[in-house]
């Protein structure tokens, strides 16, 4: 597979976690817990962090919030979690980070949303004390600017000067230059008051694909601080993941983007971890990272009547996801393991013996058997009703054999 150039983009360093053009592109989320209540936002951020979350942004909204931080961070610590605690900030960061110097300390970066700091005001006082305190703390900020919370003056007067313009864009246009200039604008004032360009990070978030899309492909062209891409709200479900997948994949493959997150809406009581596994089949998918085994399976048709080879697919992929915890820390590169699981032998055969292990079920009026492939090659015909139990059995071995470390006796 071709390789994909990504664009150069200052490298940041996010608590021990680096972001940029020389690193693997980042995933990361964002709890839904109340940040007061530390203990449930302890196990939700170590819910995401076991799911693969490089990164996690918790609110910082008010003193309760603030308060919790230092604790929650604690509390992850004892539990053997480092993983970055990054703070969102909107209308009152800099009080709150003033206030409370030990949050300050504790957060590994700051959302700063340019759109919001300000409001009401005609200096940036705001956000030059966020910015002074990220100063003074050595802790790299993200400049996130949002479609639903743009700086409203800076709109208004690109507005105004695009209708007395001689050939006025169209309104959509306007608001997304009005994006890049002012995540542009934010972040050269962040420099002024100090920040190394290797302390910035931006985004420009929106909620369509194609805007999305436009927006990051201008802002990547007119500077070189690292990205952090996705939807602002993708949605929920499908609509969530398809939506994401389409928006992040063309910027990804034209190596723009340094993170992701994918905003999916969550059912209620769903799992929030979906957004973090959402984000690595993306980036798994367009070939840039590897996570997690992937099992291709055909669609089945007319010549499956049954469904015993829909379960035998969900059964393999529910049987590599509770052993991926253990798998990853006894079989490295085991990530990168593929599997297949087909239908019947119109492509079952040619798809397996492009996996590393691959089975073909019976289909209709097919003699009743399984062929495995191992490796390109017959390994061996499956029989009966154990099929599922010695195809893992064939897979747990494949797996020790090939990821197993090989142990040297001194
Ligand atoms: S592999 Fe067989 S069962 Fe699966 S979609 Fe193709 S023809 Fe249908």
């Amino acid at each position: 597979m071709p390789e994909i150039q990504r664009r150069r983009a200052v490298t940041v360093n996010i608590g021990g976690v680096r972001v940029g053009s020389d690193s693997p592109v980042v995933v990361q989320s964002m709890t839904n817990t109340d940040t007061a209540d530390v203990e449930s936002s302890v196990q939700q951020i170590a819910a995401l962090a076991r799911a693969g979350s490089e990164m996690v942004r918790v609110t910082v909204n008010n003193d309760e919030a603030a308060k919790a931080v230092p604790a929650i961070v604690e509390e992850l610590a004892k539990k053997g979690w480092s993983t970055p605690i990054i703070g969102d900030f909107h209308y009152n960061g800099h009080l709150l980070l003033r206030k409370y110097p030990e949050t300050a300390k504790a957060l590994a970066k700051y959302r700063i949303n340019p759109g919001n700091v300000s409001i009401g005001r005609k200096d940036d006082d705001n956000f030059r004390t966020m910015v002074e305190v990220a100063v003074e703390h050595q802790k790299p900020v993200r400049i996130g600017v949002n479609w639903g919370s743009l700086d409203q003056a800076l709109l208004t007067k690109m507005m105004d000067e695009n209708s007395k313009s001689a050939n006025p864009l169209a309104a959509r246009d306007v608001m997304m230059e009005a994006m890049v200039v002012s995540a542009l604008d934010n972040a050269a004032a962040a420099e002024r008051y100090g920040l190394r360009r290797d302390q910035i990070i931006l985004s420009a978030k929106v909620s369509g694909v194609r805007d999305l899309i436009d927006v990051y492909t201008e802002l990547a062209k007119r500077c070189d601080y690292a990205l952090h891409l996705g939807l602002t709200e993708a949605g929920m479900g499908m609509k969530g993941v398809v939506a994401s997948a389409a928006g992040l994949a063309p910027l990804l493959l034209s190596g723009i983007g340094d993170t992701i997150r994918v905003s999916l809406t969550p059912t209620p009581g769903g799992d929030r971890s979906e957004e973090v596994r959402c984000g690595q089949q993306i980036l798994q998918s367009l070939g840039i990272r590897s996570f997690m085994p992937q099992v291709t399976s055909c669609p089945g048709c007319g010549r499956t009547t049954s469904t015993y080879f829909q379960e035998l697919a969900e059964r393999i992929q529910g049987y590599l996801v509770a052993s991926m915890p253990e798998w990853k820390k006894q079989y490295p590169g085991v990530e990168e393991l593929k599997l297949a699981v087909m239908g019947c032998i119109v492509n079952g055969p040619g798809e397996s013996k492009h996996a590393n292990i691959g089975i073909s079920l019976p289909g209709t009026f097919e003699e009743p058997k399984a062929p495995v492939y191992v490796d390109g090659k017959l390994f061996t015909t499956l029989k009966g009703d154990q099929i599922v139990e010695e195809f893992q059995v064939i897979l747990d071995e494949y797996v020790e054999k090939r990821y197993g470390r090989v142990l040297v006796e001194v």
